[in-house]
C-alpha cells in the first residue's frame, strides 16, 4: 500500500485528493490544523467511516509555519508522496493579508522542501502552483514557455514557490513537480470565492429567496475548470517516470457575465443585463426584479490578464483533460447547490 501525505486535506482540492487516493487503495496521511470552529467539514464523509479513518486515513496537526511538528510528521509518515496543496488561497485576500500569504505559500513550500531533501528516502512532490504566476501575460493562451509576471501578493509567492520547486529539482534532485493550475471550482468551494457565490445565489433564487447580490468586474474572463477532475491531473504527474511541470487548464476562457447567465439558465432563470460600467446590473428577464448589481468593493486593486491555459502537454504526456467547463460546469455547481436545500 502506497502512503500519500496531503497537506491542505481540508481544502477543496485536499478533501477530493484524499477520496481519489483512498480509491486508489493509497494510505493517506493528512495535515490539518487548530482553528476554533472544527475545520473538516468537505473530510466529515471519511472522517465518519470506520473502514477508512483510522484505518487508512490519518490526520495530524501541524500548521505550515510550525516546520518542528511538519518535519516530525514527515519523518514518522516517511510518504512515497507528498502533495503539498496547503496555504492561503484567495487573491483577493492575498492584498489585504500579504505577509502572511507569502509566509505561508513561499516560505512553507520552502521548508517542505528542506524537510524532504534531509529525509532517509526523499518523496514524490506535487506543488499547487497556480496560473496567477503570469498575471497580465504577454501570450494567450499560456504554457510553460510563458514569462512569469504575477499582479498580485499570492501570484508572487506562487512564483517564488515555483521556482524553488524547479531549483531544488535541478540542484538537489527531487522529484518535485508544480501543476501550474488554472482556476477549478465544486460545490466544495470556499463560499468567498465569485462562482460558489453566484452557483448559490441562483439556486436561492429558483427555491424564492430574491435577494440580489453584488458582484465585481463582469468583464474578468477566467479559465474555469472542475475541481475533481484536476486532482487526478496531480497523481499522474507524480507517476511519472521524469518530474516535469505541466499547465492544468481547460483552454477555454469564460467571462463573468456569461458564467452567471449560465448558472441562472441552469436554475431556469433567464436574465438581462441592463447599463454600463459601475452602473450595470441583470434582472430576472421574466418578473424584471434586481438579481445582482455590480459593486466596486469586489473590483481587484489590479485585474489579471486573459488566464488561459494552454493543456496540450497535459492532454499529451499525462492523457488528462478536464472535461467540464463552460454550461456543464455551472450546470453542476447550481444543481448542487440546489440538491443542498432539499
Ligand atoms: P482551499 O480550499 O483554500 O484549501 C486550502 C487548504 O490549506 C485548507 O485545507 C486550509 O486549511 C489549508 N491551510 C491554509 N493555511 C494553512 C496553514 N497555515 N497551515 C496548515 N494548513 C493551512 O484551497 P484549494 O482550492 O483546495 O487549493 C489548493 C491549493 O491549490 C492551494 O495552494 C491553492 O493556492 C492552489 N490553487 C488552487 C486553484 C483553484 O482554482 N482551486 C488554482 C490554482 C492553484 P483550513 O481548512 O483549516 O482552512
Amino acid at each position: 500500500m502506497k502512503t500519500a501525505l496531503i497537506t491542505g486535506i481540508t481544502g477543496q482540492d485536499g478533501s477530493y485528493l484524499g477520496e481519489f487516493l483512498l480509491a486508489k487503495g493509497y494510505e493517506v496521511h493528512g495535515i490539518v490544523r487548530r482553528a476554533s470552529m472544527f475545520n473538516r467539514s468537505r473530510i466529515e464523509h471519511l472522517r465518519a467511516d470506520p473502514k477508512v479513518y483510522g484505518e487508512r486515513l490519518f490526520l495530524h496537526y501541524a500548521d505550515l509555519q510550525d516546520v518542528t511538528s511538519l518535519r516530525r510528521i514527515f519523518r514518522d509518515v516517511a510518504p512515497v508522496e507528498v502533495y503539498h496543496l496547503a496555504g492561503q488561497s484567495h487573491v483577493g485576500l492575498s492584498f489585504a493579508v500579504p505577509e502572511s500569504t507569502l509566509q505561508e505559500v513561499s516560505v512553507s513550500t520552502l521548508s517542505i522542501l528542506e524537510i524532504c531533501r534531509d529525509l532517509p528516502v526523499s518523496p514524490r512532490i506535487y506543488h499547487a502552483s497556480s496560473s496567477e504566476v503570469f498575471g497580465i501575460p504577454d501570450t494567450v493562451p499560456q504554457d510553460l514557455s510563458t514569462a512569469f509576471r504575477p499582479e498580485n501578493p499570492y501570484g508572487c509567492a506562487k512564483v517564488f514557490a515555483t521556482s524553488m520547486c524547479r531549483v531544488y529539482r535541478r540542484v538537489h534532485g527531487l522529484f518535485v513537480v508544480s501543476g501550474i493550475a488554472y482556476n477549478h471550482e465544486s460545490p466544495r468551494r470556499g463560499e468567498n470565492f465569485v462562482t460558489r457565490k453566484i452557483a448559490s445565489a441562483a439556486a436561492r433564487w429558483h427555491a424564492g429567496d430574491h435577494t440580489p447580490i453584488e458582484v465585481g468586474n463582469l468583464d474578468a474572463a477566467r479559465d474555469w475548470g472542475y475541481a475533481p477532475e484536476y486532482v487526478e491531473a496531480f497523481w499522474k504527474m507524480l507517476g511519472r517516470e521524469n518530474p516535469e511541470d505541466f499547465v492544468l487548464a481547460t483552454g477555454e476562457m469564460t467571462r463573468l457575465r456569461d458564467f452567471i447567465c449560465h448558472c441562472f439558465s441552469a436554475a431556469g432563470i433567464d436574465l438581462n443585463f441592463e447599463g454600463q460600467g459601475l452602473e450595470e446590473r441583470a434582472v430576472d428577464a421574466e418578473s424584471g426584479k434586481e438579481v445582482l448589481r455590480v459593486s466596486e468593493r469586489f473590483f481587484r486593486k489590479v485585474d489579471t490578464g486573459n488566464l488561459v491555459g494552454d493543456p496540450s502537454k497535459a492532454k499529451e504526456k499525462l492523457g488528462w483533460k478536464a472535461e467540464t467547463r463552460g454550461i456543464r460546469l455551472a450546470e453542476v455547481l447550481v444543481q448542487a447547490e440546489i440538491d443542498a436545500f432539499v
